[in-house]
């Protein structure tokens, strides 16, 4: 025998699950039908190409013991089985990518009735200890000539035993014993229960041996006990069913079976495809984003069938990166049952399932925002930052998916969202562009200088709000019209301002290059523009810079951003300029200029939400100035 100890996170995980996860406890039972669920799929499909695999009666089954005597309850299956080694990895040293992630969600408080989150992440068996002091794992690989098998034993206090042992048939026993206070699940209605309620689909007959009550042929009304083996789960392959066949209680049920989410799915899609292509698909929106969604080893894609056999628990082929959050099932009558990894990536066949799946997601989405926008309000703030990937992603899309998609806006003050068509639709006549401002929130985005001009001229300004509307639509061009920021340089919406920039440009040229001299280690440049009406200055960045949005994000997320120096606007119609110009002509050498030239500096860094330079000497300035106006 052999001693192991558990992985650190493994052995965190353990101490977590005992001890947090005390609601659903029975979801143990799920995992372990789970797991071997897939080792049978794994077995069966390697079984097509090697013969040897099919050693026994070739009957895949899963069973259930109770040992109401010894306190043990088993599930076995004849699966794949593990080896030694294989045992070793997959039960304590090996910890899954998302290990870390999941401990710490587990340590926040509003996690412990969230049990969804065991299977997300994969650290489906050892939810067994929560119910159990003790499991002992016996495994046999399938196509292995010797009856040689392994152990694995554990009480899960931070080690594990490994021996090696003969065992008969090929396959993995998990053998429970159970906490005393966790007998029940050894009751037969328990588990018959537990496995209807979860594992209903599951396509390998789950079986138990019951106990039932017969009469006796030869004696009338003499009843006595058998012993006899049920299945205990209907094992009907959902998606081949007929729409009209299925309760919404039903496709809810297999949602979560599949996705180990516990909330029903926000939409079902069930279609059938014929003509070039045929095979069915049953596709579920969550209705909440799944935790780990944004991690790398989120698993994307529906599980593939071929035939009614599972190829493969998610195939990423069949999707497009952008519709990640879709699960469920696609069962392709056209693929061959061989069909390998490296086959899927060229598949032609694959690539028009792919097409017509992201085809029939979009038109549903479409459909969804239509007739029931509560709902699609819903999928929106949860998934929709991962569907504007598509813009990016998918050019022969992007106009229907720009038209999934959603905004505030400087006219969506009663709350509605806008559209990019609803923008078009309503835009000025003399308007050629479509704007937008990066702010948090509309009335972030409302009290912004930048605005003002647009207010004057009444043209409405989207406000983008998710980091990823700069990346992904900035340059974007919705129906000839192009996408623009209001802090970009070139911002010329009025003929009107552009008479009075050049003027002023003419009057004050002497006084922009004292300005410019004074803020020549803060800025790159001074001009006059047309985009302020009430604000005196602000600041913006040239063209061709880094959108300040864009460089914020690139900051937060650690990356090295290069100072970039931005560009001092200034209002030629506010007052301001003519005095300070009079002030100027008279004594250039005025002590107050290059102190009124700083506040101005000041006031554009408190517009464009930063701090003024030094606001101590900002606030002294000021004060300053405000007595001698008092005292006037
Ligand atoms: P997951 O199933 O999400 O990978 P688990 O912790 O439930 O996580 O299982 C870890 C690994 O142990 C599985 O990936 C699989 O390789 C192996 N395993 C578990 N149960 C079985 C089984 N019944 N037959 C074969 N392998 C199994």
């Amino acid at each position: 025998m052999e001693k192991y100890e558990f992985k650190t996170e493994v052995k965190q995980l353990l101490d977590l699950m005992v001890h947090s996860l005390y609601s659903h406890k029975e979801v143990f039972l799920r995992e372990l039908i789970s797991n071997a669920s897939d080792a049978i799929d794994r077995a069966r499909y390697e079984s097509l190409t090697n013969s040897a695999i099919l050693e026994d009666d070739g009957s895949w089954k899963i069973k259930i013991y109770a040992d109401k005597e010894k306190g043990i309850l088993t599930v076995s299956d004849n699966g794949i089985g593990m080896t030694k080694e294989e045992i070793i990895e997959a039960l304590g040293t090996i910890a899954h990518s998302g290990t870390k992630e999941f401990i710490m969600a587990l340590k926040s408080k509003d996690i412990k009735d969230n049990p969804e989150l065991i299977g997300q992440f994969g650290v489906g068996f050892y939810s067994s200890f929560m119910v159990a002091d003790k499991i002992t794992v016996l495994s046999r690989k399938a196509g292995q000539k010797d009856k040689r098998g392994v152990k694995w034993e554990s009480t899960g206090d931070g080690t594990f035993n490994i021996e090696e042992i003969d065992k008969p048939q090929k396959g993995t026993d998990v053998i429970l014993h159970l906490k005393d206070e966790e007998k029940k699940y050894l009751n037969e209605w328990e588990i018959r229960s537990i496995v209807k309620r979860y594992s209903d689909f599951i396509e390998h007959p789950i079986v138990m041996e019951v106990e039932k009550e017969k009469e006796s042929e030869l004696e009338k009304g003499k009843k006595f006990k058998v012993k006899e083996e049920e299945t205990l789960n209907s094992r009907k392959a959902i998606w081949l069913k007929d729409k009209s066949e299925i309760t919404q209680e039903e496709y809810n049920e297999f949602y979560k079976h599949i996705s180990h989410d516990f909330k029903d799915p926000l939409k079902v899609i069930h279609y059938k495809a014929e003509g070039t292509s045929e095979f069915t698909a049953l596709l579920y929106i969550p209705s909440k984003a799944p935790f780990n969604i944004l991690f790398k080893d989120f698993k994307v894609g529906p599980m593939l069938y071929v035939k009614r056999v599972q190829i493969m628990e998610h195939c990423e082929d069949l999707i497009m990166p952008y519709l990640r959050f879709i699960r469920g099932v696609v069962d392709s009558s056209d693929l061959p049952l061989n069909v390998s990894r490296e086959i899927l990536q060229n598949n032609r066949q694959v690539e028009i399932i792919k097409n017509n799946v992201t085809k029939k997601v979009l038109d549903t989405l479409e459909e969804m925002k239509n007739e029931e926008y509560e709902k699609y309000l819903n999928f929106y703030k949860e998934f929709g930052k991962i569907l504007k990937e598509g813009l990016h992603y998918d050019f022969s899309r992007k106009e229907q998916i720009a038209d999934l998609l959603l905004f505030n806006s400087t006219k969506s003050a009663e709350g509605k969202l806008r559209t990019l068509n609803d923008y078009v639709n309503s835009m000025k006549e003399d308007q050629k562009e479509i704007y937008y401002i990066h702010a948090q929130s509309l009335e972030e985005a409302l009290m912004s200088p930048y605005l003002e001009a647009f207010k004057e001229k009444d043209y409405e300004v989207l406000i983008f709000s998710d980091e990823i509307d700069g990346f992904v639509l900035s340059g974007f061009e919705y129906k000839g019209k192009r996408l623009k920021s209001v802090t970009s340089g070139d911002i010329d919406i009025d003929a009107e301002k552009k008479e009075k920039k050049e003027k002023a440009k003419k009057e004050y040229g002497k006084l922009v290059e004292l300005i410019k001299d004074r803020l020549k280690d803060n800025i790159k440049d001074v001009r006059f523009s047309g985009r302020l009406k009430d604000s005196p200055c602000c600041l913006v960045a040239d063209e061709g810079d880094m959108d300040p949005q864009i460089e914020k994000m690139l900051k937060a997320m650690g990356q090295e951003v290069p100072q970039q120096k931005k560009i001092l606007e200034l209002n030629p119609e506010h007052p301001l300029f003519a005095s300070l110009n009079e002030l100027f002509e008279k004594d250039k050498e005025h002590p107050m200029l290059n102190e009124y030239i700083d506040l101005l500096y000041d006031q554009a860094l408190i517009l464009e939400g930063s701090k003024p330079k030094d606001p101590a000497k900002f606030t002294q300035t000021i004060s300053k100035i405000m007595s001698e106006v008092i005292k006037k």
